[in-house]
């Protein structure tokens, strides 16, 4: 009798979802004394039981990695938005992308979205974190990277006891891949980027470095990479609740950092990067993005309750401000529109500190310098022993480098790989139907150098470029890019040759730098004859060069050349550029 009413109350408390005990929902991490984390198969397994037990989960496939694992974001929405398009016509839900293991490696976040869901989805004393929040967490990114698990993948590393690797399984860097989108990784992730185009994404790691007393750092759009409401939100409230919270937690938070020539003593400096990489990448979509670097030497434990503390605390004040910050993305787009099309203001590329810096009390860890056997020189031990210190730290930065977008671009249709990254990033363009004449600006590249080595499977090719006017006709099915839309930022990165995203200084476009036809001196030679002949003027530069260079009057080739180049037989696409900027 007894048994059967347990039965029956057991029963109810399963129909009713409200006391499903924690104990069912151990995870690895949790099972193994806080010191392992799950493999995948495992982990999606957990993703799984989450989404079939609350109605509010949804567990998607969103692509295949290279060594064909399935990619998956769990979807959790109150309301069952688990489309975007549910979620955009009820336009009163923060969207939260939160990125695990894009080194998975580095994997506390996954952990930490573990913890996090089952308390708003299982035992549901955190379930009101979702009135207002619709949360996309994808549990590992780079999967393949994920399973090449052994306990040699992270040497400066305190656990977990084996952990993924670095790179994916073709070598690459996901952190480095948001702009140029090389890896099938990152397509999935950046079509769902753009369809959901979440209000905040939040990518979490672990940092290297020296040791401090810090458990946890952060790295956030704070700068000029987002409009002043954004920036004002995110430096006025969002950062110091946060803070507060995960101090209030029992864990020490500061920005990452880098220390100025090495050493803090010299101060510490923030940074804005390029969207290669992830919270860089949310900046330029007009978006809020966070990076989450816990501290290496922190054991695992602390490291993952540490992030379970921010990310809580990130989706704490969204559900609160939830007006605030959908009204910030929704003015972020407008802005971006209104200053960089309408208004024609430059577009900032590269942003940098200035030498203005204020106050910071850092808390370091002593270290002393021993000496080494091995190296034949001292290298550092780190002590037990803390201290603090007063140190400058220069967070205040400027626009060092900026472009003027034109009306539009157009990319000849030979050219459609390069379409294909655009339309990842959200990019929209059109196909004009018949032939029609431009005015536009042609970069021309000149001092072309190539490195010995490469960088992320690319020759990052070093030059030199010239604005040419010229009047041209863009031909059916070549495609035009109007500037005057949202992700214009992503159009600057992507397509202007100064910018370190660009395709052609990712390497994409090298062969524009290939010369592919030659001439033979005895063809040549009475070309350059008769052009010397009939034109005054090059005559006249031809023989001030002869008597002026002594290299050049020294070698026959190079004579030929100067007549070659300013024939009609010269290759006029030779180290210009396709995509071409439309003035009018
Ligand atoms: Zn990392």
């Amino acid at each position: 009798m007894k048994n059967t009413i347990l039965i029956i109350l057991f029963g109810i408390s399963i129909l009713y979802g409200q006391k499903e005990s924690e104990n069912n929902w151990l995870t690895k991490f949790e099972k193994s004394n806080f010191l392992e984390t799950s493999k995948y198969d495992e982990t999606i397994k957990y993703f799984q039981r989450l989404a079939d037990y609350s109605d509010f989960a949804e567990l998607k496939t969103i692509g295949l990695s290279p060594q064909g694992r399935e990619l998956k974001c769990l979807i959790v929405s109150k309301n069952k938005f688990f489309t975007p398009t549910a979620a955009k016509q009820h336009n009163n839900k923060v969207t939260i992308l939160i990125n695990n293991g894009i080194h998975s490696g580095e994997i506390e976040g996954k952990d930490a979205s573990m913890l996090l869901l089952r308390e708003i989805l299982v035992t549901k004393t955190k379930e009101s974190l979702l009135d207002n929040v619709v949360l996309l967490v994808i549990p590992v990114f780079n999967l393949d990277g994920h399973e090449r698990f052994s306990k040699y993948n992270r040497i400066n590393q305190n656990g977990p006891k084996e952990m993924g690797w670095r790179v994916t399984a073709q070598n690459f860097n996901l952190n480095r891949d948001f702009a140029k989108a090389d890896t099938p990784e990152m397509k999935s992730l950046l079509k769902l980027y753009s369809k959901w185009l979440p209000d905040i994404f939040i990518d979490t790691h672990t940092t290297d470095g020296a040791d401090y007393q810090y458990t946890i750092t952060y790295g956030i759009t704070s700068h000029q990479e987002v409009p002043p409401q954004t920036r004002s939100l995110v430096n006025k409230e969002l950062i110091p609740f946060f803070e507060h919270k995960v101090k209030q937690a029992g864990y020490l938070i500061m920005p990452y950092v880098g220390f100025i020539n090495g050493d803090y003593k010299n101060g510490i400096r923030d940074w804005v990067s390029t969207p290669r990489f992830s919270h860089c990448y949310a900046g330029a979509q007009n978006r809020i993005g966070i990076l989450i670097e816990t501290h290496m030497l922190k054991p695992y434990k602390d490291r993952v309750f540490a992030t379970k503390a921010m990310l809580e605390s990130i989706i704490e004040y969204s559900n609160k401000n939830y007006k605030k910050i959908i009204d910030c993305s929704t003015n972020a787009d407008r802005y971006t529109i209104q200053k960089y099309s309408t208004e024609h203001k430059p577009y900032p590329l590269k942003i940098d500190i200035t030498n203005k810096s204020k106050k910071f009390l850092y808390k370091g860890i002593k270290y002393k310098l021993v000496y080494s056997n091995i190296t034949g020189s001292k290298i550092r031990k780190f002590t037990d022993e803390k201290y603090s210190i007063e140190v400058p730290y220069f967070n205040e930065t400027k626009i060092v480098d900026s472009v003027y977008l034109p009306k539009a671009y157009i990319i000849p249709q030979e050219w459609k790989a390069l379409v294909d990254i655009l339309l990842l990033h959200g990019i929209k363009f059109n196909k004009p139907e018949e032939k029609k004449k431009y005015i536009v600006e042609k970069y021309k590249f000149k001092n072309v150098h190539f490195p010995p080595n490469s960088y992320e499977s690319h020759f990052i090719p070093q030059y030199d470029f010239e604005k040419i006017i010229d009047t041209v006709e863009v031909n059916k099915g070549d495609y035009y890019i109007p500037t005057k839309q949202r992700s214009l930022g992503m159009i600057a990165y992507l397509l202007e040759p100064k910018s370190i995203e660009s395709f052609v200084k990712w390497g994409l476009m090298n062969i524009i730098f290939e010369r592919k036809e030659y001439f033979e001196d005895y063809s040549m030679e009475p070309i350059a004859e008769r052009m010397y002949k009939k034109n005054k003027f090059l005559r006249k530069e031809f023989n001030n060069l002869v008597k002026n260079d002594s290299a050049f009057a020294s070698n026959p080739k190079r004579r030929l050349n100067y007549f070659y180049e300013r024939s009609p037989y010269y290759d006029k696409k030779y180290n210009v550029y396709p995509i071409l900027r439309v003035i009018k």
